[in-house]
């Protein structure tokens, strides 16, 4: 059976051995003779799978011993107070950097907990590229400084890893974590949903630095303390254990590919592939500054907006799924996860140049 190339911002798509894979194991997993859906969170199976995927993520990201990796659940919206509650520690206000949609959910969430201090926002260029360093009007008391490293409606991506000093630097990895080598030590925390370089949805990623551990609000929810969860191998309550199965999984083959360095030659490819497509004619518009422009997202508006409905039921019957923009957008959004193979958007672009030639 071929299946079709599926575009979706996520929950996004998984590799297909991983999927075959867990669909042989759904009933017997290594001859426990129960799926990992059914089994004790703390028993020595699963105990072995969480330890597996933990080991491969930390190979993967090369991420330094000092580093605890949390897998906890609540997604990137939970991370966007959880992140505060945990890393205030007493101080006043928090440095963030306004890139579009999902810096601003970040915002509204961290103003519960302290001041938010605006550093830098792309407010004034209407999304379309991130403010140069040099703009930013960072706080030195500041208890950290968040950014938005993909911002996935947008379609914004930082290709450079921001200087904070001594100020950890956040991100919200959500939407291009695994895509490429990440220099993990220039960062005090990173986390993300999975659901789209990672897994299934449920599963949310926290990678914290040693020191900044400890600090959090006292009423903050056992759950939700990252000090607690690192004491319990992110075990102080059940965690979404199918969904680090699948994540393990997922780490696997990412590794069976080259690792992270394979995952970049080929989402570079990818992305270029498209983003050439965009700008070899005026059917298409993509309004992202070229240095800022994601390798995950690709937005782009058909010139002529009357026919983006056909654009997406054509597209669909091609066999291309889920291309439709963010409402707040509009447009089209082609994301290319790693799971989306080069062929995907080779047919999509021959798709959109076929669908221009009939309809320009
Ligand atoms: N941040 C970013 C960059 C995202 O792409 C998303 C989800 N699309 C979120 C946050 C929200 O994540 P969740 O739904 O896992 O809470």
């Amino acid at each position: 059976m071929s299946r079709p190339f599926n575009f979706s911002p996520g929950p996004a798509a998984i590799p297909e051995p991983v999927l075959r894979q867990a669909a042989a194991e759904m009933l017997d997993w290594n001859g426990s003779g129960v799926s990992v859906m059914e089994m004790s969170h703390r028993g020595k199976d699963f105990m072995s799978i969480q330890a597996e995927a933990e080991a491969n993520l930390r190979e993967l990201l090369a991420v330094p011993p000092n580093y605890r990796v949390l897998f906890l659940q609540g997604g990137a919206i939970g991370q966007n107070a959880i992140v505060p509650m945990n890393l205030m520690r007493g101080r006043a206000c928090a440095d963030y950097v306004n890139t579009g949609e999902w810096s601003k959910r970040s915002m509204v969430q961290a103003a519960h907990y302290g001041r938010v201090h605006v550093a830098a926002s792309a407010e004034a260029n209407g999304f379309t590229a991130i403010p140069t360093q040099r703009e930013w009007q960072l706080d030195r008391d500041a208890a950290y400084v968040h950014i938005c490293a993909n911002e996935t409606i947008g379609g914004l991506e930082y290709h450079w890893t921001p200087d904070t000093g001594e100020v950890p630097l956040v991100a919200d990895v959500s939407s291009n974590i695994l895509s490429r080598p990440l220099d993990v030590c220039r960062f005090g925390l990173l986390y993300g949903g999975a659901q789209k370089n990672i897994g299934p949805a449920g599963l949310t990623l926290v990678i914290v630095r040693d020191d900044l551990l400890g600090g959090a609000l006292p009423t903050t929810p056992e759950a939700f303390n990252y000090a607690v969860q690192a004491a319990n191998n992110s075990m102080i309550n059940t965690p979404p254990t199918f969904a680090i199965y699948v994540a393990g999984l997922v780490f696997r083959w990412i590794k069976e590919q080259g690792g992270l360095a394979a995952m970049q030659t080929r989402n570079r490819a990818k992305a270029a592939l498209l983003y050439r497509a965009l700008d070899a004619g005026r059917f298409y518009v993509n309004r992202i500054a070229h240095a800022d422009r994601s390798l995950m997202n690709v937005t782009f508006h058909l010139a002529d907006p009357k026919l983006d409905a056909t654009f997406l039921e054509e597209a669909k019957a091609a066999g291309l799924l889920a291309l439709k923009g963010h409402r707040i957008v509009g447009g089209m959004r082609a994301s290319i996860y790693n799971a989306m193979p080069l062929e995907g958007v080779e047919a999509l672009v021959t798709f959109m140049k076929d669908f221009e030639a009939r309809h320009a």
